[in-house]
């Protein structure tokens, strides 16, 4: 970005308004100096860093660093380029403290163009400015604290240092049950619950719990629209947000990082918008025999409007995909491949790498659903080569309602958008309306607003943990489970009981699923529940893959990185004495 600054000076730009004697004049050097201005990329002319309250499209983006900010601007109205450019000369570089301490009024008087500054002008230099300003005031806390702790972070460790905020110190395993309010309260029993249901929905730390508190008390107000402060701040903390996610899902840029509800919408954008527009009768749609009911039925739906056919990879006796299968089941007829990262059921690990450069090779779309492997950071756009990534924030210490879209820009661009609304267009008529562009133009309507914020403490928090110290715990626990499980008569392990087989916790998450032959899983949840621990019985929206088994419901134990050894004891205990 640096690259890209302005590189005329506040005092080139006096020296040269000294000599303009005019009204014409200056206007002529106005048009002169947007021409001077470097082109803003396209994909930073953006419905984020657009400046609302002009009537031409002003975009103003700012790049955070740890003393200063830099400016990038530029508008489609070669005169307001003008003003952008004097508005970079004097802003862009500074302290978040000097650019609220300087006196903007008085450098536009000197210019002689103060008439530019009133809040009625249409030009929306006002409004430049008030986002400016209000850019540094959503800063100076950030400043404040990098400050202070210079001395005391590493810039090195940081996985965001890149975007110039603090490193973030590490939580270890072993204390990070204090951070769960919820794994602190006491049951009747007097014991505080074995929560053994993660898979489901994770439970969230103080962070996470505390910033839709403050952000929804200090300065909340509705994000991308209004020009005021706290529409300010708050578009800012979303966006740094989705800033945050670019980074842990491995995107290119945060246009391609879109908040839907969550996976399941997600799926369905992606069926909706890009499956109408691309899929039509006799095309395959390819789904695996693991995948969670959000990633078949929108598939269904999509084959039952276009007449699109849908084939399935089947999973193995031993719980893996049968990936030998693979190219007998594609073929150039196959439009989109959707598969899981990891089965919500099995915890089973998937070759995901291996899916995508097998359905490229045929041409076809991969959708990665990847609910179940982000809370162990299992994502990777790059490294995967998906071409969506679907996934929500509920499993993974977020909030409910909110979720995460991720395709690669070339197809988002191309796709039409799904809801129409406000916040996805660029203009209306009555003839008809332009889209906004990414990642805008999928997002119609009001966010999740502080769910969206909130996303930022749950993937630090998690970076902060450190995924391999998750995984590795993870798998500790899933592996005491399994070998103290699979010595219980009559109980079946919905995984291999070896700890060397092909999907042994070394290829797989801390789910373990199983049945017990003779008694309903019901009964086992029940007894468990009794006991203080929250497992999850049922089909778990996985019912073609318990039909593979020849089972209807199954017990589901998912163990994340705040349980303890003694809860995974007591878990084998109780079921143990439930069997018997
Ligand atoms: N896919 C998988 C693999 C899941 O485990 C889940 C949640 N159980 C979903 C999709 C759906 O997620 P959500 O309900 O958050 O949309």
């Amino acid at each position: 970005m640096t690259g890209l600054s302005p590189q005329v000076t506040l005092d080139e730009i006096r020296e040269e308004v000294a000599d303009l004697e005019t009204p014409e004049e200056r206007i002529g050097y106005l048009i002169e100096l947007g021409q001077s201005l470097p082109d803003l990329p396209k994909e930073l002319q953006t419905e984020t860093y657009r400046v609302q309250g002009c009537q031409s499209a002003v975009w103003v983006v700012p790049e955070i660093h740890s003393e200063s900010i830099e400016f990038l601007g530029s508008s489609d109205a070669p005169m307001v380029r003008g003003l952008v450019a004097i508005l970079l000369a004097a802003y862009s570089g500074k302290s978040p403290q000097a650019i609220l301490d300087l006196p903007i009024a008085e450098v536009f008087q000197e210019l002689q163009l103060q008439s530019f500054l009133t809040p009625m002008r249409s030009n929306g230099l006002h409004s430049m400015v008030q986002r400016i300003q209000s850019i540094a005031r959503a800063t100076l806390p950030i400043a404040e604290a990098l400050a202070q702790s210079a001395s005391t972070f590493s810039k090195a460790s940081n996985p965001i240092g890149a975007r110039g905020l603090p490193s973030l110190p590490r939580i270890s395993i072993e204390r990070c049950r204090e951070d769960f309010p919820i794994l602190q309260r006491l049951l009747p029993s007097g014991k505080p619950c074995v929560y053994l249901d993660n898979a489901a929905s994770s439970q969230r730390p103080l962070e996470v719990i505390d910033c839709i508190r403050n952000v929804a008390s200090e300065h909340y107000a509705n994000v991308h629209r209004s020009g005021h402060d706290f529409a300010a701040q708050t578009t800012m903390a979303m966006e740094e947000a989705r800033t945050v996610l670019c980074h842990f899902v491995g995107a290119h840029s945060t246009d391609e990082i879109i908040f839907t509800s969550g996976t399941t919408a997600s799926i369905n954008l992606v069926a909706r918008s890009w499956g109408d527009a691309n899929v039509r009768a006799g095309d395959e749609i390819l789904l695996t025999e693991m995948e969670h009911h959000s990633n078949i039925v929108p598939w269904q739906q999509l084959a039952a409007r276009t007449g699109a056919v849908i084939r399935w990879l089947n999973v193995r006796e031993d719980f893996q995909l049968d990936i030998e299968q693979l190219e007998q089941v594609l073929s150039p007829r196959t439009k989109i491949v959707s598969v899981t990262a990891v089965s919500n059921v099995l915890g089973t690990i998937n070759p995901v790498r291996s899916i995508v450069d097998a359905a490229h090779r045929v041409g076809a779309k991969v959708l990665v659903d990847a609910a179940q492997s982000v809370p162990h950071g299992n994502v990777d756009a790059q490294g995967w080569d998906a071409d969506w990534i679907a996934f929500s924030g509920h499993k993974m210490l977020g909030p409910t309602g909110i979720g995460v879209l991720y395709g690669k820009r070339d197809l988002l661009e191309d796709t039409p958008p799904f809801l129409g609304g406000g916040n996805m267009i660029s203009s209306v008529s009555r003839e008809g309306f332009v889209p906004a562009g990414l990642p805008h133009r999928f997002e119609a309507g009001t966010a999740p607003i502080l769910e969206a914020i909130a996303m930022k403490p749950a993937v630090e928090y998690l970076q902060r943990v450190g995924f391999q110290e998750i995984m590795a715990h993870e798998r500790k626990l899933a592996a005491r489970a399994i070998e103290e499980l699979s010595s219980i008569p009559r109980l079946r392990l919905l995984c291999p009981s070896s700890p060397e087989g092909p999907s042994s916790p070394e290829h797989k998450t801390g789910i373990v699923s199983f049945v017990v032959d003779g008694m309903h899983s019901d009964q086992i949840g029940q007894y468990l529940n009794a006991a203080g621990i929250a497992i999850r019985v049922g089909h778990h929206c996985a019912m073609p893959l318990h039909a593979r088994f020849g089972i209807g419901v199954s017990c589901r134990a998912s163990f994340y990185f705040y349980n303890t050894m003694d809860e995974v004891e007591q878990f084998i205990e109780a079921v143990s004495r439930a069997v018997r």
